[in-house]
């Protein structure tokens, strides 16, 4: 998530998401659109998704209590390796060795050589000698090499391992990241009297679960409808994953056409319904 926003958003947004949902019996008589609608801002909406279907299956399967075994881990959409590692280790103190970045990277450095997963496993289990605590050795590993192993700019000189790491004081240069190929698009913010029209199976298709406003890229609806007194009304950039988007909003007053493609919405129910921020931002 901190990819897409800062950490002070990150942080505000998932305080307000974890008091609507703060454990798996919240999500009880909800469905979908309602975990979306809270999770709007946080961006990686699929992983909503995923959440509201593994609570399903944890409310109906495991009686409302997350499984401490990686084969049942494993069958929660959404969840892969790494997850369900970091679940077994951090949430349940139980025997595993999540391999992220940080860690791998720390490992790399030390060793001065390349490891494939099973390997680091395998080497975190030799250096946690005492066996007493898998969720603090985890965590404390991860910052650990957030903190002092910098992917950068490492902090040598403060390191505990600077007399034998293989990697010690070893220049890291920043890999220069290539100029984001910026895309230009339009939407449409189509009214009559109080209603806005949304359309489903948009062309521009990045928010699967959510109604979409109408952009350019559906080329055929938007050639039907009569545009000629649309007047821009906004204009900024928006970033989805690594996708950079120069977007223009247009307004129009149009005819309350009847297509199987769209959906009128009154604006009294638009706060209620589930927008991801790119069209709330189009729409405030
Ligand atoms: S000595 Fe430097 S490169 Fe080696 S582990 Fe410590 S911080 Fe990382």
């Amino acid at each position: 998530m901190l990819q897409q926003t800062t950490v002070k958003t990150v942080e505000n947004k998932l305080k307000s998401f974890l008091k609507d949902f703060p454990d798996f019996n919240s999500y009880k008589n909800k469905n979908l659109s309602d975990v979306l609608n809270s999770w709007s801002g946080l961006g990686y909406y699929k992983r909503a998704e995923n959440l509201f279907n593994s609570v399903e299956i944890i409310n109906k399967k495991y009686n409302g209590k997350l499984p401490s075994e990686i084969s049942q881990l494993l069958t929660l959409p959404g969840i892969g390796n790494y997850t369900a590692n970091s679940v077994l280790a951090i949430a349940f103190n139980k025997k595993a060795f999540p391999i992220d970045v940080n860690i791998r990277r720390l490992l790399t450095r030390l060793t001065g050589r390349a490891f494939n997963d099973k390997e680091l496993a395998k080497i975190l289990e030799l250096i946690l000698k005492n066996k007493k605590s898998y969720r603090n050795f985890t965590e404390s590993m991860m910052d650990f090499s957030s903190s002092i192993c910098k992917k950068n700019s490492p902090l040598c000189e403060s390191c505990t391992f600077k007399l034998f790491c293989g990697s010690a004081f070893q220049e890291f240069k920043a890999i220069r990241k290539s100029k984001p190929n910026i895309k230009k698009i339009d939407f449409f913010i189509l009214k009559n009297k109080t209603s806005f029209c949304f359309i489903q199976k948009p062309n521009f298709q990045f928010y699967q679960n959510f109604l979409h406003l109408p952009s350019n890229l559906d080329s055929i609806f938007i050639s039907g409808i009569n545009l000629k007194k649309k007047t821009k009304i906004k204009k900024f950039k928006y970033s989805i994953t690594n996708n950079r988007y120069e977007v223009q909003v247009f307004f129009a007053e149009i005819k309350k056409i009847k297509n199987k493609k769209i959906i009128w919405i009154d604006e009294s129910k638009l706060p209620k319904i589930a927008l991801p921020s790119l069209f709330k931002k189009i729409l405030i």
